[in-house]
């Protein structure tokens, strides 16, 4: 069994979701996981907005425009009475619901109900369109086995014994599609995986099942080499390791969700990223080994906020920074760069929500500064401890960038700079000229 993931664009109308069904219909057993259509998580997130402000006048006539692009998809997609019927029924249902929250108190809880109407939505019309066509296939509703634990981490035993026992349910099927980004919480409440979830739905479900291969279509053929929105002439990347994809997804390359690599990497699962467009192309196969080539990518993270702590009593001190990583422990906020020097450490966050707090504590031992407006950029590769020259390559290419810190030797897989985030897209043209 393999996973199919396909992405809001990828169910974003009428025509694409024919293409889509052309695309899985080749007889091979398949979970296809689909995400909203595109812009639909956006919409519904702006309603919710919009509820908890109390401006029930605009929630209205956000539900009106959403729905009025359903009934069009509803109306284009199918040929059969029987269909445009039902679907004219679930698309009835849907909004329906959604109006009922613009009655009664809106809180944390509805939202989350609000927010899985997209999947919800997609995979049902999708499924409608499969059955019109007289594909076989059985929708799985991801409520009945998606499920994080009171961390909000996938909570696996439960999705792999669920999923189970959701398959064995049809035998002899091999098309089944489900939604991605919604669960269940702990609580048994409606629940997402957070924005751009779906892709961490189709990898924590391949792991549960242990799925052959673990495929996320999009609209772009692979991760690329560097930023295709900064950079002309980025290639995709054939082949990375987990802890390379890891890496680049996290640092910028927008195709895949940050935390989708672990449950694959955990049961060593193929990821394969494709094109929908473009379907033949190769893509990128991400396994547990690596190509061996040096230097694979060049990824930026913007938003990011330098914290420069200053303290006498940092010199010759122990204890000095376990005491600085506390607060930040107990902000819950990850810490991404960190440079030392003997009475000094700057790092870098990329959540500014509990900053004042943070520094507040800070300031309780020790002068801080903080400068804003940063991007970090980020070099992907293998720079194992026995290889030479990888430092000159990188800085000579950023010769004429100021660099605020630098980080190399952290991992194997990652050299980054810190730089004003004006600066950005120079010092990605300069890598791309300098390393690829
Ligand atoms: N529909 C959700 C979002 O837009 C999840 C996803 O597309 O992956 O964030
Ligand atoms: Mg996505």
């Amino acid at each position: 069994m393999k996973i199919f993931k396909f992405g809001g664009t990828s169910v974003g109308s009428a025509e694409r979701m024919r293409a889509l069904a052309g695309l899985i219909n080749d007889g091979a057993p398949k979970i296809v996981v689909l995400s909203a259509m595109a812009g639909t998580t956006n919409a519904l997130v702006e309603i919710a907005n919009a509820l908890h402000a109390k401006e029930t006048g605009r929630a209205n006539a956000l539900i009106d425009a959403l729905e009025k692009k359903y009934r069009e998809v509803v109306a284009e997609l199918y040929g059969a009475e029987k269909t445009l019927g039902r679907g004219g029924e679930l698309v009835s249902f849907h909004f329906m619901e959604l109006r009922s929250f613009t009655l009664g108190t809106f809180t944390g809880k509805e939202e989350r109900k609000v927010l899985a109407g997209g999947e919800l939505l997609s995979t049902a019309l999708f499924h409608f369109y499969l059955e019109e066509k007289n594909i076989d296939s059985v929708l799985l509703p991801a409520l009945d086995f998606m499920r994080i634990d009171e961390n909000e981490e996938p909570d696996m035993e439960h999705i792999e014994a669920n999923a189970a026992k959701e398959l064995a349910k049809y035998p002899g099927k091999k098309l089944f599609i489900t939604q991605g980004y919604i669960c269940r919480n702990a609580s048994g409440e409606t629940d997402n995986l957070k924005r751009g979830g779906s892709d961490y739905t189709a990898t924590i479900l391949g792991a549960a099942i242990r799925a052959e291969e673990i495929q996320i279509w999009t609209d772009i053929d692979g991760m690329h080499n560097n930023d295709p929105r900064l950079v002309r002439n980025t290639r995709p990347i054939a082949e990375l390791s987990f802890d390379e994809a890891a890496e680049l997804a996290y640092f910028g390359a927008k195709i895949l969700h940050p935390t989708c690599i672990l449950p694959a990497q955990l049961r060593n699962i193929p990821v394969r990223l494709l094109n929908t467009m473009q379907p033949e192309a190769r893509g990128t196969l991400i396994t547990e080994r690596s190509s061996g080539d040096d230097i694979k990518a060049v990824a930026a993270k913007d938003g990011i906020t330098a914290i420069k702590i200053k303290s006498g009593r940092m010199l010759l001190a122990y204890g000095f920074l376990r005491a600085v990583f506390e607060i930040f422990e107990r902000y819950k906020t990850p810490i991404d760069m960190i440079a030392t020097s003997e009475v000094a450490v700057s790092l870098t966050i990329d959540s500014r929500t509990n900053l004042d707090a943070i520094v507040a504590e800070l300031k309780g031992f020790c002068r801080v500064e903080v400068d804003d407006g940063l991007s970090i950029i980020c070099v992907v590769g293998s720079f194992t401890a026995e290889k030479e020259g990888y430092a000159l390559k990188i800085f000579e290419a950023l010769k004429n960038i100021p660099i605020r810190m630098i980080s190399y030797g952290g991992s194997e897989n990652n050299v980054s700079v810190l730089v004003d985030t004006k600066l950005k897209q120079k010092a990605l043209l300069a890598l791309n000229q300098g390393l690829f």
